[in-house]
């Protein structure tokens, strides 16, 4: 390492470090980065060349968001219609708060009826109070607010939703927001404050209906809730949190087949060359923790469709990746029982959770007890349906009309 550090530039021995090394110490390649399969066309040129411009054109373009894309990024996020009716009103500023209502004259009392402690303006109400920040921060997606008081929801929240990879966490987004002004409305017109896991779940539920009716394809359902697994078996699920500026966090929570948690795990792993190499880390990573806590019979279940092509495929991609799977499918003898599954998003937020609390918590195991905040989701996995058919779901929303 200091041998790199006295040689390259700091940016260049970075990166150069995180090029995955294999314990089998396959012999050297040269293999292109930015692809899966590490072969280069002239299309993975191209593509290169414009994910570079692009962040170069939105590292200097700031917060000078233009109208038609702005209300673009609210229309077009996947969340249910009321919820990005209610984002759109809260973006245009006429969502009911008591600010908003003093402003016309219909009420004095300015304060925040959750928190006390401020005027509630828009921003306070969705953002800035401290009981939304902890709705937000508790979620499947870890959202910190940003401490700034006068950062605008609406530009943040823009910002958030283009941030958004896939569908399920733009759709997961809109349903927080609009779960934190149920909550308000609660507080205010049946003086009954939702606890933050309540409010979650009921964000979680309405995702999950959303998903129900998005997933139906030619009459046929696809699965959309964690499944527990069979007897015996013990159900691992992974994840890797990535970006170019924080790098990669590892994620990974295992349950027997009753659903209850055996052990949660983080791993912060920082520069990384790209999500699929994350990945595929991420993967060896965990199946080495599952070999040292003596796990014997395991179904991995990953959401990258990528990861799970790469594994199924027979050839070995000439890449960094495929160098790493190498290791996965030795590693695979030390197990009785391994298969390994693509499932949706929504049925591996557990360890997205985890993975985005590598960031904070950077190495760490917790067993049979995880860390604040999985409880929730491990629950949610469990009972969706029941949350649903137990009335909070629907007295909720009821409440909000
Ligand atoms: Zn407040």
């Amino acid at each position: 390492m200091g041998l790199i550090d006295s040689i390259f530039p700091p940016l260049v021995a970075g990166l150069i470090r995180s090029i995955p090394l294999s314990p089998r110490r396959p012999r050297d390649l040269l293999r292109c980065n930015g692809t899966h399969h590490g072969k280069y066309y002239v299309k993975t040129g191209y593509h290169l060349f414009r994910e570079s411009h692009d962040r170069a054109y939105a590292s200097c373009s700031g917060m000078d968001i233009k109208p038609p894309s702005y209300w673009n990024a609210i229309w077009s996020a996947k969340g249910a219609p009321r919820c990005r009716d209610m984002i759109w009103r809260a973006c245009k500023g006429v969502l009911p708060v008591k600010y908003v209502l003093s402003a016309r004259g219909i009420v004095q009392d300015t304060i925040c009826p959750v928190c006390g402690m401020a005027e509630e303006s828009i921003s306070h109400a969705i953002m800035h109070c401290s009981e939304a920040m902890a709705v937000w921060f508790a979620s499947p997606l870890a959202v910190r607010v940003p401490n700034q008081d006068h950062q605008q929801f609406s530009y943040w929240f823009v910002e958030l939703i283009s941030k958004c990879d896939d569908e399920w966490a733009s759709s997961l987004l809109c349903s927080i927001a609009w779960a934190i002004w149920l909550r308000r409305n609660r507080k205010v017109f049946n003086d009954y404050l939702l606890s933050v896991d309540q409010t979650l779940q009921v964000a979680l539920s309405m995702g999950l209906a959303i998903d129900s009716v998005n997933n139906v394809n030619d009459g046929e359902a696809v699965p959309v809730t964690w499944q527990r697994s069979s007897q015996g078996i013990i159900k691992i699920n992974f994840d890797a949190a990535y970006s170019t500026e924080r790098g990669a966090g590892y994620g990974m929570v295992a349950r027997d087949n009753d659903g209850l948690l055996l052990a949660a795990a983080t791993y912060y792993v920082g520069p990384t060359l790209d999500a699929m190499m994350a990945e595929a880390a991420c993967m060896r990573w965990s199946m080495n923790l599952c070999k040292d806590h003596g796990f014997q019979s395991l179904v991995l279940e990953t959401d990258c469709l990528l990861l799970h092509q790469a594994w199924s495929a027979k050839s070995v991609p000439h890449s960094y990746v495929g160098v790493l799977l190498e290791d996965c499918r030795l590693l695979a003898s030390s197990f009785s029982i391994l298969s390994m599954c693509h499932v949706k998003r929504q049925c591996n937020q557990v360890a997205d959770f985890m993975s985005k609390l590598a960031y904070s918590m950077q190495d760490n195991v917790w067993i049979e007890d995880g860390p604040p905040g999985l409880n929730t989701i491990l629950s949610a996995d469990l009972c969706i349906p029941s949350v649903m058919s137990a009335g909070l779901f629907y007295m909720t929303s009821a409440t909000f009309k």
